[in-house]
């Protein structure tokens, strides 16, 4: 049993009151659907004290429901999910995408001036329904397939998910990200490191002018070209070039020194993240609720050995203990 709750956790619910005079009330027995009632004396009324529905208007059971979004958030796609626990796919997608608000809700009121130090934005690429290639050669006009980018800033430190974004590598979704990052960081001054994408100078120095020492990391890798899927399984990197951009940042924290130690962290955090996005490319609303719920519960619910066991949330002070799948769907 918990004894401390999080930040936001949903709080036990206080000792009942009449609904009109706010007095004492006695218990009642219970109504049709088994729900507790109560009586106020004063004014000789009686009602049911129903309990929140964290679903809304979507009618299942809350132990399926933690089960499928467990299930979703380690990756199994939504077949496997609907195999293992019996319930149809199409409300396995419903409950994936009301998950997804809840999640980015959650995560917008958790993370928010957050101090960093050191953030690593970097985008992974995955396709909606086809690749662009595919999309091209069929001369497919359906703005909604096609590849897709998912935008990630990590802080190196604690290893918390600043800020997501889904979209493709334009520099219109490069400002959305940094828009997104600055909400999530507090005013303090940090470093920053990218890759060579150049959607990323414009959009950082609009968001955070000069509060940021930024620097990207250009690599080059052996056959370029590479098809973009086997992104997945790294080619080796032929040579990289350190590029200031603003401020001075310290070059030693410009990635590659700290990546030895990074490197299980994230090959176990792409992994995931490839199972994870693969299984829900149909649509590019499933892809995006996958990819709040893949943030959501790496940064509060996962814990980390190498944050001594705590979630990387913990580990950026923003909650004091890891959360259960079941207090993702019950908050926000
Ligand atoms: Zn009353």
């Amino acid at each position: 049993m918990m004894t401390e709750t999080n930040n936001a956790a949903p709080q036990p619910s206080p000792a009942p009151v009449c609904r009109s005079c706010y007095g004492p009330v006695i218990r009642w027995g219970k109504d049709a659907h088994g729900n507790p009632r109560r009586y106020c004396k004063a004014c000789k009324v009686s009602f049911s004290i129903v309990p929140p529905k964290p679903l809304g208007t979507m009618r299942l059971d809350m132990e399926k429901a933690v089960l499928c979004v467990s299930l979703l958030a380690e990756g199994s796609s939504i077949r496997s999910t609907e195999r293992v626990s019996g319930v149809h796919r199409d409300t396995i997608m419903r409950l994936l995408r009301l998950t997804g608000e809840k999640c980015d809700t959650l995560l917008s009121t958790l993370v928010r001036n957050v101090e960093v130090k050191d953030v690593q934005c970097d985008e992974l690429w995955c396709f909606v329904g086809m690749k662009e290639k595919t999309k091209v050669r069929k001369a497919e006009t359906n703005p909604e397939i096609g590849d897709a980018y998912t935008f990630l800033a990590v802080e190196r430190d604690s290893k918390l998910l600043l800020a997501h974004h889904v979209g493709r590598r334009t520099s219109e979704d490069a400002n959305m990200f940094a828009a997104k990052l600055s909400g999530a960081v507090g005013a303090g001054r940090f470093q920053v490191s990218t890759d060579g994408f150049d959607g990323y100078p414009a959009a950082l120095e609009s968001h955070f002018g000069g509060q940021i020492d930024y620097a990207m990391l250009i690599k080059s890798y052996s056959g370029e070209g590479l098809d973009s899927e086997r992104r997945y399984s790294p080619p080796s990197i032929i040579a990289t070039e350190k590029r200031v951009i603003s401020g001075s940042p310290e070059e030693s924290k410009v990635c590659t020194s700290h990546v030895e130690r990074l490197n299980l962290h994230v090959r176990m955090m792409s992994r995931r993240f490839t199972r994870l996005t693969t299984g829900f490319s149909k649509k590019r609303d499933n892809l995006r609720a996958a990819v709040s719920l893949f943030v959501a519960s790496y940064n509060l619910t996962w814990s980390h050995r190498t944050l001594k066991g705590c979630t990387p949330a913990m580990a950026a002070g923003v909650c004091r203990k890891p959360w259960s799948v079941r207090e993702l769907l019950t908050a926000a």
